[in-house]
């Protein structure tokens, strides 16, 4: 499943580091503008093999597109801007975990996260598994390598699942279809009918199959 958190943190060069020093509007304002495309190209790379190529939330293989990963801000931009750049608060996950998550609240308290002047260094104030504190393993694992579960009941499993959307059909099925693509079944084709029908159908078929499976 990769590694279970990211381990080294980017090291930022002498130019990037003035880069930072712009005030913390400017930096939020100028995220996706010229102005830091090299040093967030430098910073992809470096969590690529940190993450080992896996989305940081779902665990599915990173995409190599950029418009499909996406770097994530942990404590979310509009929420806190000064965290924009924080280091300890990046991280790689696909465009559907970012958009899922959006700018959900992942800090103990939702208004301390907004008025949070220092990164916290404490993974126990995080709701959800922190990228760079926690060990993923201990809060979600995938039961039949595709279906998200909390791990002992973890709370931040729980809170993760629910905002990332991890139980979302897309997910899952790609899960599946790389899981059983040489197994006999048919499984593929389950999944490519089951794509075709509303979103509580698939939901459900993706059931089915886990009780097939069982
Ligand atoms: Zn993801």
């Amino acid at each position: 499943m990769g590694k279970n958190r990211i381990e080294n943190l980017y090291t930022l060069s002498n130019s990037e580091k003035e880069l930072l020093k712009l005030p913390e509007s400017k930096k939020k304002d100028s995220w996706d503008t010229h102005t830091f495309q090299d040093l967030k190209k430098n910073l992809k790379s470096h969590l690529y093999v940190e993450q080992e190529n896996l989305c940081v939330y779902c665990k599915q293989e990173l995409s190599k597109e950029t418009r499909l990963t996406h770097i994530e801000h942990v404590i979310a931009r509009d929420n806190n801007e000064k965290f924009c750049f924080a280091l300890k608060n990046l991280a790689l996950s696909c465009r559907d975990c970012n958009s899922a998550k959006s700018a959900k609240y992942v800090y103990h308290n939702e208004r301390t996260e907004k008025s949070l002047s220092r990164y916290p260094h404490r993974s126990v104030r995080f709701l959800i598994p922190h990228p760079h504190y926690d060990n993923f393993d201990e809060h979600v694992s995938f039961f039949l390598d595709f279906y998200p579960i909390e791990v002992n009941q973890s709370s931040k499993g729980i809170k993760l699942i629910e905002i990332c959307n991890l139980r979302r059909f897309g997910l899952m099925a790609n899960k599946i279809t790389a899981e059983f693509k040489n197994s006999a079944g048919g499984m593929e084709e389950k999944i490519y009918k089951l794509s075709a029908k509303s979103p509580e159908e698939a939901l459900a078929g993706i059931d089915e199959i886990i009780a097939e499976l069982l």
